[in-house]
């Protein structure tokens, strides 16, 4: 499950490099494990794969969108290559290594890798078996969203909603001018009048 794209990125480097620096020993690119871990940690029973967003379709990413053009045939790709990644990690798993994927976009920035880093060394002198970083479930709820968004059957009477909500709080705001313009007059002829009427 190495990088479909060379098997040496600049990223998986750069993972490679903070973790020798933490004091973390390892080998790459295991070719006997399922999958070839790009980092495999045997003292902490553990393997790493930095999977590129695009390749290994990182759910609700923005980097893994599909090209609109050849979109079948790209699908059809990207499809193999997750089935063939959740079958690799789950031999992992049952020969009892643990699995860490770091997606390539949490990296990008020094904020998000430090954070990521940190993240990935609580996990490896854990006990847990899987980690994700960023985690699963949060992509998987924004995928889920954006699933019902993109989804035919949800598009229109979203942007109907969209609409009448939009049209709702125009409304309300021509309202509420109109109220402060027509108490601002009252009050300006009530000032006129009370100076009329009673100038002592
Ligand atoms: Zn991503």
């Amino acid at each position: 499950m190495a990088n479909v794209h060379g098997k040496d990125t600049i990223i998986e480097r750069q993972v490679r490099s903070l973790l020798h620096k933490k004091g973390y020993r390892f080998r790459k690119h295991v070719a006997g494990l399922p999958g070839s871990p790009d980092i495999v940690l045997p003292k902490h029973q553990a393997t790493i794969f930095v999977h590129g967003c695009f390749w290994h379709g990182h759910t609700g990413c923005r980097k893994s969108r599909l090209p609109t053009t050849r979109y079948a045939f790209w699908e059809e790709k990207r499809k193999a290559n997750l089935e063939r990644d959740a079958r690799k990690i789950s031999e992992l798993i049952n020969k009892g290594w643990r699995v860490a994927v770091v997606w390539q976009c949490i990296l990008e920035s020094s904020e998000t890798l430090s954070t990521t880093m940190n993240t990935l060394e609580n996990w490896l002198n854990s006990e847990s078996k899987h980690c994700e970083i960023p985690d699963g479930m949060r992509h998987r709820r924004i995928n889920s969203i954006s699933h019902h968004i993109d989804s035919k059957v949800f598009t229109l009477p979203f942007i109907l909603l969209y609409t009448e909500v939009s049209l709702v709080l125009a409304s309300l705001v021509k309202r509420a001018v109109c109220i402060r313009a027509s108490l601002r007059g009252l009050y300006s002829f009530a000032s006129v009048g009370r100076q009329f009427w009673l100038p002592f």
